[in-house]
């Protein structure tokens, strides 16, 4: 295959390879789309689409596909050839600059939340520039955005666009006001770290919850959990390292910068960590990193499961959502500078994230809610469903002074005037170690830590972008009127800071008084589960801020808060049907049959001689009976609960009536067959069992 530099995105068309096939001037007109959002022309389109095809084509590819991001989570593409018939008889090679722009894929199957009517099946794909073309297996994939005919969007990159662009313009504002005219455009960087778990796939095929909900509904807890500590950073075993090597190479042939592995808290759990790249591209390559993560696995015998919360008792997966913000001259505004005048601009960017997650913390949380994402968050192993920011104390202490106007008792122990002093460095050694909080400043980024392993990262930087855009606006029209700049904005960020500090804090988030506090005192929402925050979408706040500034219509917000309700409702049904069906027809049965063998056991000994007690078997098989009946009616009553929600008037009902009565049940019937497990014979259980499952990567 070649060395790494040589088969380093070797599978995308990347700018060396629109360099290289591309006349000047239609490269000129491109690189002007992809990095000032110009209007790209027809001719310039379709010498774009002749040389992708043709490298596409010398590169093994026949087909092409406009790949996009529909709102059910996973990526979708609908292949097409390029083989077109030729006059004399054979066949032609051909793509042209209409179908690289656009598409029509047939989308009435796509969840659109009533924005498009079903018969109006039809909406249409357009190719996202600024995001690179690429091969997998045989097909070229163009990055596109996916919307109706009315213009609506139907997917999710279209609002991250949008969203990007939105804080593009608000911060251009900013730095004009610090005299900055040099910058072109300001863009958000996203390193997406992903955890995930590796099983075989052989015990993955025994278990039907694992196949139909990608998480196990039952299993008790084995001797050995993750109480050892022994895996997290441990050697990695040979097999998952031939995973992890060849889902390294196929990652970097299309250009994603896999850089960290390594292995997690829980057993069989690992970790896969991109070097950040802008939102945009970050957010594609995470769908691929998914998708991509998959296929390897079942290429080694492995299955990769992405889900939340796989396995109960152990600690689930997340994705840490490493975000900062950057100018295209290479200045990350995040980062605290060299200067007086940067540390003051640092201040100003610093304090709009801090705003914006205050007066947005709703939407963030609701970004990254999902059924499975529920199962995780306050569970002690991820950050609580309240959200907060963790600054450090040095930073911390920075912001008393100014505040206060005290002296800042750094290092320096110097008085903080803005645009006077130097800021000290934050080091991320004194910044990165609470892991605890939930939106975490790491020296010159934040780390969103609540995203869900199987979330699309775009959800929460489309909240995240937009809050700071917000907050940027708000600064830029009270700054651009100052008389006195330099005095307005001392004054500016010390309100900020009063007003919103109730958002930072430093301390254990894992902490049940933090909670009381955050709710009680400090006034913090507090949102546990997906029918709880999710409405909050529609809030009239919510709805005011994203249509200002573009990045939703009112009525996709509509769609979108339906079809994320509707979503966590399938999820759980489906949930609670597997888990009606596993229970009747594998797990009673087991139970009954090892019950029955006991007995017969019992009943040979008696025969044999009447004195012989059987004290073991009596005891046990009049337990067993009892469980078997207890997994019975729990098993009825989780039906009757499924069937009860016929009834509900709409889907906000639906998902109140699962928070409140399905999940109950659920968690009733698993009690009752985890029980059942422990005093099963391991030989009459149906499916592997947590040990087996957790220690079965060799
Ligand atoms: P940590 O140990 O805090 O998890 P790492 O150095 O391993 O930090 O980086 C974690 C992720 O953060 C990586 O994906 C990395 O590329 C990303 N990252 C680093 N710097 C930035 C930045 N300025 N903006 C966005 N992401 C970044
Ligand atoms: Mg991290």
């Amino acid at each position: 295959m070649g060395t790494l530099p040589e088969y380093f995105e070797s599978m995308v068309f990347d700018d060396r390879v629109m360099k290289a096939t591309l006349s000047a001037g239609v490269y000129r007109s491109l690189k002007k789309t992809i990095d000032e959002g110009a209007q790209l022309d027809e001719s310039v389109a379709n010498a774009v689409a002749a040389a992708m095809k043709d490298w596409a084509v010398s590169k093994g590819a026949t087909h092409y596909t406009h790949w996009f991001q529909p709102l059910t989570g996973v990526t979708a593409e609908k292949h097409d050839s390029f083989i077109s018939p030729s006059p004399d008889g054979g066949v032609i090679m051909e793509f042209s600059g209409k179908e690289l722009i656009k598409g029509e894929p047939d989308a009435s199957s796509f969840p659109s939340g009533g924005l498009r009517a079903t018969f109006e099946a039809r909406g249409y794909t357009a190719w996202d520039p600024t995001s690179y073309a690429f091969i997998k297996g045989k097909t070229l994939c163009i990055p596109t955005a996916f919307c109706s005919y009315g213009g609506e969007a139907l997917d999710k990159k279209t609002p991250l666009l949008r969203s990007m662009e939105a804080l593009n313009r608000q911060a251009l504002r900013i730095l004009r006001l610090f005299g900055n005219t040099g910058v072109k455009c300001v863009r958000t960087s996203v390193g997406p770290e992903q955890e995930y778990f590796l099983i075989t796939r052989e015990m993955y095929d025994k278990r039907r919850d694992l196949r139909f909900t990608g998480r196990t509904l039952f299993g008790a807890r084995p001797p050995k959990g993750q109480e050892m500590d022994d895996h997290y950073f441990g050697v990695i075993k040979p097999r998952v390292e031939a995973y992890m090597q060849e889902l390294n190479e196929e990652l970097w042939k299309l250009g994603i910068l896999a850089k960290t592995e390594h292995n997690e808290v829980a057993p069989a759990q690992h970790e896969l960590a991109p070097i950040y790249t802008t939102t945009n591209i970050a957010t594609d390559h995470n769908q691929l990193t998914m998708e991509i993560m998959q296929k390897v696995a079942a290429r080694h015998g492995l299955v990769c499961l992405l889900h939340e919360k796989p396995f109960a008792g152990v600690n689930g997966s997340g994705k840490h959502n490493n975000w900062s913000i950057a100018t295209d001259t290479g200045v990350n505004l995040l980062s605290p500078g060299e200067t007086p005048y940067e540390n003051a601009q640092f201040l100003l960017f610093l304090c709009a994230v801090i705003q914006a997650v205050d007066d947005y913390q709703d939407l963030l949380r609701l970004s990254v809610a999902t059924a499975g994402n529920d199962h995780r968050l306050g569970a002690n192993e991820a950050p609580p469903a309240v959200v907060s920011i963790f600054l450090g104390d040095e930073l911390n202490a920075v912001l008393e002074a100014i505040e206060e106007d005290l002296p800042y008792q750094g290092a320096e122990k110097t008085q903080m005037k803005l645009g006077v002093d130097v800021l000290p460095r934050f080091n991320r050694d004194t910044t990165d170690r609470n892991r605890t909080s939930p939106f975490a400043f790491t020296g010159n980024k934040f780390e969103f830590r609540m995203v869900g392993s199987s979330n699309s990262i775009a959800c929460a930087n489309i909240m995240l972008n937009s809050a700071v855009a917000e907050s940027l606006r708000l600064y830029a029209d009270r700054l651009e009127q100052a008389k006195d700049f330099a005095g307005e904005l001392h004054e500016m960020i010390r309100e900020v800071i009063r007003k919103h500090k109730r958002i930072i804090f430093n301390g254990n988030g894992y902490d049940e008084s933090w909670i009381k506090e955050a709710v009680e005192k400090r006034g913090l929402c507090n949102y546990r589960t997906t029918p709880d925050c999710m409405p909050h979408l529609l809030d009239e706040k919510n709805v005011r801020m994203l249509t200002a500034h573009g990045v939703y219509s009112e009525a996709e917000l509509r769609s979108r808060c339906d079809i994320m309700l509707e979503n966590y409702c399938k999820t759980v049904r489906i949930e609670a049907g597997t888990m009606v069906d596993m229970a009747r027809t594998e797990i009673l049965p087991a139970v009954e049959s090892y019950a029955a063998s006991l007995a017969k056991a019992a009943a040979a000994k008696k025969a044999l001689a009447a004195s012989i007690a059987c004290n073991y078997e009596t005891t046990l098989v009049s337990r067993l009976s009892a469980l078997a009946d207890q997994i019975y009616e729990r098993a009825a009553e989780l039906e009757d609960a499924l069937t009860a929600l016929e009834s509900a008037g709409d889907i906000l009902e639906e998902s109140a009536a699962i928070r409140d009565t399905v999940l109950e049940k659920m968690r009733a019937l698993r009690l009752a067959c985890d029980q059942a497990e422990t005093v099963t014979a391991k030989d009459y259980w149906p499916f592997p069992t947590y040990g087996d499952l957790l220690f079965g990567v060799n």
